[in-house]
């Protein structure tokens, strides 16, 4: 199977259905050979961005290319792009071969050259052997990889996958999400996923675009988006976090010292400037010490054993900060008066 890798670009793209706007204006660029997802709450536009990729909406305003060729306005069956959905939409009847085999016939290929390259499909998704099973005798898994390979034998410049492991469990999700990237990788294809699972996201991406409400909140690579959140919203989005008021006192070089209800801390500077600013500061970030006077004082209000950690919620003066424990030899219980420290690693001022 050849890579047949396409850049994807949307420029100053506007969707609206009536009188609602569902993406403002909104412009990316998708890099060839990379996996690029679409990250965001529900009805944030995802599936719309997504669906205007795929021809099946087309834009109110603004231009779509895909490997450096406008298509703003081709049907989807002239765009170089095959989509996996959520549901597979494998045919009942078929065999996995000729589920895999019917896009290639459908565009002309002689049966027999369509059966083998079908073959080569379902072995690149691990399937080999398999072709003759109907996607009933198939586990979840299995019939996602039967969709994938249905895409990908087509050869797309683009692979567009709408939540694609949403119809598994947790446990086939994580190995499922692995392998997707694990092909993505090896063949070098370019592909959009779309989930609303942060794990996904930060799993399977080398760039995140984080919706909201129709516009983008936040781009980056999983590690970017993670440690230098730009919003509020980012900080608590990807990955958990406590959003904590500070002061910047001062900024040196490359470090900020910041003050947190009177505590002093030393974090990366980023960029901002002395003055009022937040904190995201992430549940494994804080550690707990019985005290009864603190420079940062909280009093557990609820602890929760889970086996390797246990996870409390502290009142501060400066709100309540759930934190993730990992010395579970000594739990603290409800009540007791504690002094909140911070670690060196999972404390971002929040760029405002
Ligand atoms: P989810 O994760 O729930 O699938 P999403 O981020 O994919 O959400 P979209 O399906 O893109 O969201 O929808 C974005 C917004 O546009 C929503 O408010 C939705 O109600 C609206 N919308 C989508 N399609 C239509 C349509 N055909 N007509 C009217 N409104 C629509």
């Amino acid at each position: 199977m050849t890579t047949n890798a396409g850049s994807v670009t949307f420029q100053n793209v506007r969707k609206s259905f009536g009188s609602f706007t569902a993406i403002h204006d909104l412009s990316l660029t998708v890099e060839p050979g990379t996996l690029v997802t679409l990250l965001g709450p529900s009805g944030c536009g995802k599936t719309t961005t997504l669906r205007m990729l795929a021809g099946l909406e087309h834009p109110t305003s603004g231009r779509i290319l895909i490997g450096g060729k406008d298509v703003t306005m081709l049907p989807a069956n002239e765009r170089d792009v095959s989509m996996v959905f959520q549901s597979y939409a494998l045919f009942p009847h078929m065999n996995s071969l000729d589920n895999v085999a019917y896009g290639l016939e459908s565009s002309g290929l002689p049966r027999r050259q369509a059966r083998q390259k079908a073959e080569h499909g379902l072995e690149l998704v691990g399937l080999a052997g398999m072709g003759g099973r109907l996607p009933a005798e198939l586990s979840g898994g299995q019939q996602q990889r039967v969709a994938v390979a249905r895409a990908l034998v087509l050869e797309p410049q683009v692979l567009l996958l709408d939540e694609p492991l949403s119809n598994l469990d947790a446990r086939l999700r994580r190995r499922v999400r692995t392998e997707i990237r694990e092909l993505q990788q090896r063949l070098q294809f370019t592909a959009v996923y779309v989930t609303h699972d942060q794990d996904e996201a930060l799993a399977v991406s080398d760039q995140i675009i984080v919706m909201k409400d129709g516009e983008i909140a936040q781009q980056g690579s999983p590690r970017e988006l993670y440690e230098a959140p730009a919003s509020p919203f980012i900080a608590d989005f990807i990955g958990e976090a406590n959003v904590v008021p500070c002061e910047v006192i001062d900024v040196s070089g490359n470090e900020a010292t910041v003050s947190i209800e009177g505590l002093q801390h030393i974090v990366p500077a980023r960029g901002a400037r002395p003055g009022r600013n937040q904190l995201a500061v992430r549940p494994s970030a804080i550690t707990l010490e019985p005290a009864e006077t603190a420079a940062f004082p909280g009093r557990i209000s609820h602890a929760a054993y889970l086996g390797d950690h246990i996870e409390y919620e502290a009142e501060t003066s400066g709100g309540t900060l759930f934190i993730v424990d990992p010395s579970v030899d000594r739990p603290l219980a409800p009540g007791t008066r504690v002094a909140i420290g911070l670690k060196n690693r999972g404390i971002a001022i929040i760029a405002q």
